[in-house]
């Protein structure tokens, strides 16, 4: 079976394949996958897909891009998520840099106001403390400010079940302080180098990145796909789709990639997975 850490399969982009989607994931056979809403408006849609399938985890959650947008009465209405289902996780929330410096007409931050990071950090530890009072698992995101959220997270109180830094992709030596206080991470498809005959390690732009996954101690792996976003290298795909978007059926290709940077068999990386994703996801 395989587990995954992190998607959005609530995304308008996945629409038109939702109706295969369940058929293609269950053929892999995909045990469950946590479906991360974004902003107040995308949790309706994450709360339908849950209640029709039960290998969803519901995970509701203000993302740092949508933080500038929330409406008046977010919380209560988050909260109000958690409450209604005991499953449910808290995520996608965290801090991104990157998004302030990108270009005005990046057409993936059109219509939303970009919080700045004081801004960013203020809703993220409102849903962390949400999150630890209600002791449910988080999920975080971080773009280019790994050093700033390792230093935010130790000053504050965190779910004693851990939490997830989803796609990791900062600095080797923030693994050990980010462990120490509860961290899952997840590898991300796109990270994986061009070839798959290709050894890890050689000169590819994202191979620090995977090397990173060597160090991660094992009980805290784990393995995403982001779908629709972050499509691996075509060779790792399984099955393509159009505009550039991944499918979530990518995560064979995380797991099959983690497998390659641990030099474990696919069937042991399986195990590992699933029982660190129980572990922090019930
Ligand atoms: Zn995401």
């Amino acid at each position: 079976m395989y587990f995954d850490a992190h998607n959005h399969l609530q995304d308008d982009a996945l629409a038109p394949h939702l109706a295969a989607l369940p058929r293609d994931l269950a053929a892999l056979p995909l045990g469950a996958a946590v479906v991360n809403g974004t902003c107040e408006e995308d949790w309706d849609r994450v709360a339908t897909l849950a209640a029709r399938h039960p290998w969803i985890i519901p995970s509701y959650g203000l993302h740092p891009w949508d933080a500038g947008n929330r409406t008046e009465g977010w919380f209560p209405k988050l909260r109000a998520r958690l409450d209604a289902d005991p499953r449910a996780a808290v995520g996608e929330i965290g801090i991104d840099r990157w998004m302030l410096g990108a270009r005005p007409d990046d057409p993936r931050l059109a219509g939303l106001r970009r919080a700045e990071l004081p801004e960013q950090g203020e809703v993220m530890l409102k849903q962390l403390a949400l999150a630890c009072s209600a002791d449910r698992p988080v999920t975080l995101h971080c773009i280019q400010a790994w050093g700033t959220l390792c230093e935010i997270l130790e000053r504050v109180n965190l779910p004693a079940r851990g939490f997830l830094l989803h796609a990791y992709a900062g600095p080797a030596e923030l693994i050990p302080r980010f462990a120490a206080l509860g961290a899952y991470f997840s590898l991300n498809p796109a990270f994986l180098p061009p070839a798959k005959s290709n050894p890890i390690g050689y000169s590819f732009p994202k191979a620090a990145v995977l090397q990173n996954f060597k160090i991660i101690p094992k009980d805290r792996l784990l393995v995403e796909t982001d779908a629709p976003a972050m499509p691996p290298p075509p060779a790792w795909q399984t099955r393509p789709l159009t505009d550039h978007l991944s499918h979530p059926a990518n995560i064979v290709a995380a797991t099959e990639g983690l497998a390659t940077v641990l030099e474990l068999p696919l069937d042991e990386t399986r195990a590992l997975v699933a029982e660190n994703f129980h572990r922090l996801f019930g």
